[in-house]
């Protein structure tokens, strides 16, 4: 086994080395997988004639002279073709670095000044030679780093490392991979576009082929049905002391899960339906099964605002069959807590909601037998695993509002059965979405005006808490001074605040003694407050489409007529068509396809919200098809060798990508 440490590579002491590491990389396999974000082409210079406005270019020139005007300097060059000028600021030093009759060369986009001179603004640049540096990687930097220093440390540890091939031959020839050494010279310094391509294509094809591998493990671990808490019994009692009926939609869905429920395996079951669909009333039923079959149940949110209205909500609905509810959260005195978990142990409580602090150490349950996460977008596949090992055999309910595109779905939740609801309850009218420049503020307030004399109440979304002085952004603070001149009761809700005030305030807003509630994006998952028709959202176009979807959600869940008004300072294209989508489709997963359109293949979207590892070089979009291809051959591999016990290289590479964050153990 070779020497994996940095010690061998010249001119790396404790700063750079410190330096490498805030870009992760500890070792010289970190190092020669960090690979260029893109390329300097240097290998031929362009005659100044032949330069075109707009393109990046490199060129070879003399110098003639340099003219030094407030904080700019200009160099004038020349070669035999024309004329050009490089602009650089506030670079004093470079006046005496350049001298007049020398040649050098420049890198960088071609542009026109006002004095109608060709241009370069601060051009990379360096002394002409009679070779040229080539093909160029550039690297992305931390601070104490340059372009120069971390191209030595590649050329380096190219030099040492050496890696034996990990893939099996039969892998290699079928998908026509390159030497993964020569793969990695020829990205970092590459000879030519052919072995640039190759080289990419075995980059790329490593880390979908682990990526895969690590899913098909741990959709194997996930599918693999291991005994679990068996349900009977039958929830019509608790259905019929509802003030409504089950939508067909949610029908359905309890149906696929109840069936689950009853049967001698643990379910693993995801739930998806768009904003005010009903999805807690599916998980109260799960709970009120769990409780008539003698089980324990928990139920998980992403923030404390919605574990106490959960809270509150199963307690009423609950409390006339004598099933006790418990909360849990990070904010709760230490004394409470304790209460809480002794109760939980002697079973006493028989559903414990909370925030993430009912999987943390010492919480115990004594006959656990259903686990419910919901807006579950925001927990990732470990907490997920991590709950179920509370309670082996726990039935798993993991409900979203946030419908992904299909794509990214099948790899996240590959591991789990799914229900849709697909109906919203009847008489919701869809909720009415304008959008606003911000010189129509008053306008927006006074439909709000018009709202809260109905007796109805509003939000207000701002991006920001305080004034900034750096954006041009109302913040939540000075939109709530504002709206106490208009409105009587105005309310202010943000993340900074003690919890114990955000409890009070939201106390205040469920029952009506607060109109408007101004707050930032806290409010944005689960908060249900029915008679709540108007969402405002200020400076919308610093949201992304899916969690103006989510905000806009918190409307339209009642029986009203419901309105979400966008207001925006600076619109841009994508902020235009987002607003555009908005006013158009109140559809969850239509609006999800056309998130992504928007945010185009290069956006990873995300995998790590989702509790998977980042892809560094492949692109889930983008490389779809080859992920798709990959996988039979992954397949195949765990079939025969689940615990990859055979593959040592893979399983190596398999913990790597997975193993830090627990999400897979071997
Ligand atoms: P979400 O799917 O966004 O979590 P909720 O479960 O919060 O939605 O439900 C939104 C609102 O719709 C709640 O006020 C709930 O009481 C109500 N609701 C749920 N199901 C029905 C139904 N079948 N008929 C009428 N109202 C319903
Ligand atoms: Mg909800």
């Amino acid at each position: 086994m070779q020497d994996n440490s940095l010690k061998d590579i010249k001119g790396l002491g404790p700063k750079k080395i410190q330096c490498l590491d805030r870009l992760n990389i500890q070792n010289l396999e970190d190092l020669v997988y960090f690979l260029p974000k893109k390329y300097n082409d240097k290998r031929f210079p362009q005659y100044i004639s032949s330069l075109k406005e707009g393109e990046i270019s490199f060129i070879k020139t003399i110098v003639t002279r340099t003219v030094y005007t407030g904080k700019i300097l200009i160099v004038k060059a020349e070669d035999k073709t024309g004329k050009i000028d490089l602009v650089f600021f506030n670079s004093k030093y470079l006046a005496s670095y350049f001298k007049s009759g020398e040649e050098y060369t420049f890198y960088g986009r071609v542009t026109r000044g006002k004095n109608k001179n060709l241009q370069m603004v601060q051009p990379d640049f360096d002394e002409a030679s009679d070779s040229f540096p080539g093909i160029e990687p550039v690297y992305r930097l931390s601070r104490g780093l340059t372009q120069k220093d971390i191209r030595k440390f590649e050329r380096q540890a190219l030099e040492i490392y050496s890696k034996d091939e990990w893939l099996s031959e039969d892998i290699v020839s079928l998908n026509k991979l390159c030497d993964i050494n020569y793969a990695l010279k020829n990205i970092h310094f590459p000879t030519d576009e052919h072995a640039f391509k190759i080289s990419r294509f075995r980059v790329i094809f490593e880390e979908l082929f682990i990526f895969q591998m690590g899913l098909g493990i741990i959709k194997k671990q996930g599918l693999e049905r291991t005994a679990g808490a068996k349900f009977k019994g039958d929830v019509s009692p608790f259905l019929s002391s509802l003030s409504f009926k089950l939508t067909p939609g949610q029908e359905k869905a309890f149906k696929e899960i109840e069936n689950d429920l009853e049967e001698d395996t643990a379910m693993n079951r995801l739930l998806q339906g768009d904003v005010g669909s009903g999805k807690t009333i599916i998980a109260q039923l799960c709970c009120y099964k769990a409780y008539i079959s003698g089980f324990q149940s928990a139920v998980m949110t992403p923030t404390e605002i919605l574990a106490k209205q959960h809270y509150e909500t199963f307690t009423k609905d609950f409390s006339s069959f004598g099933i006790k509810v418990g909360l849990l959260c990070s904010s709760m005195k230490q004394k409470e807590k304790k209460e809480v978990i002794d109760a939980l142990e002697k079973g006493e409580i028989d559903i414990l909601v909370g925030t993430h602090a009912i999987i943390q150490e010492g919480v115990n349950f004594k006959n656990l037998g259903l686990v419910v996460t919901d807006e579950q977008h925001r927990f990732g596949v470990k907490q997920r695993n991590s709950l179920s090992v509370k309670g082996k055999g726990a039935n798993i309910l993991v409900m979203t509002a946030t419908p992904i595109p299909r794509t990214l779905a099948v790899i996240v939740y590959g591991d789990m059965d799914s229900s849709v609801i697909k109906t919203m309850p009847v008489g919701r009218l869809p909720i009415i979405t304008q959008d606003f420049s911000s010189n129509s503020r008053r306008t927006v307030y006074s439909k709000v005006k018009e709202e809260v004399m109905k007796g109805h109440q509003a939000y207000v979304v701002a991006p920001l808490i305080e004034e900034s002085e750096a954006l041009d952004i109302l913040s939540a603070e000075e939109i709530y001074e504002d709206l106490k001149g208009k409105f009587a009761r105005v309310g202010l809700l943000h993340g900074a605040m003690k919890q114990e005030e955000k409890d009070q305030v939201m106390a205040e807003f469920v029952s009506g003694n607060i109109d408007v509630l101004v707050s930032t994006v806290v409010v944005e998952v689960g908060v249900n407050v029915p008679n709540a028709t108007v969402m405002v959202i200020e400076n919308c176009e610093r949201f992304g489409l899916a969690q103006l979807h989510q905000l806009r959600g918190r409307v339209g869940r009642g029986k009203d007529q419901s309105y979400c008004y966008l207001v925006h300072k600076n619109l841009n294209e994508i902020s235009k068509s987002r607003c555009d989508i908005l006013c158009q489709s109140t559809d969850g997963f239509e609006i999800a396809e056309e998130d992504l359109k928007l945010r185009g293949p290069g956006d990873f979207f995300g995998t790590k919200q989702h509790g998977l590892p980042e892809l560094k070089n492949a692109d889930l979009i983008n490389h779809y098809g080859l992920l798709q291809k990959i996988k039979p051959q992954v397949d195949e591999i765990l079939k025969k060798d689940p615990d990859l016990s055979m593959h040592e290289g893979i399983r190596g590479k398999v913990m790597d990508m997975f193993g830090k964050d627990g999400q897979i153990t071997l």
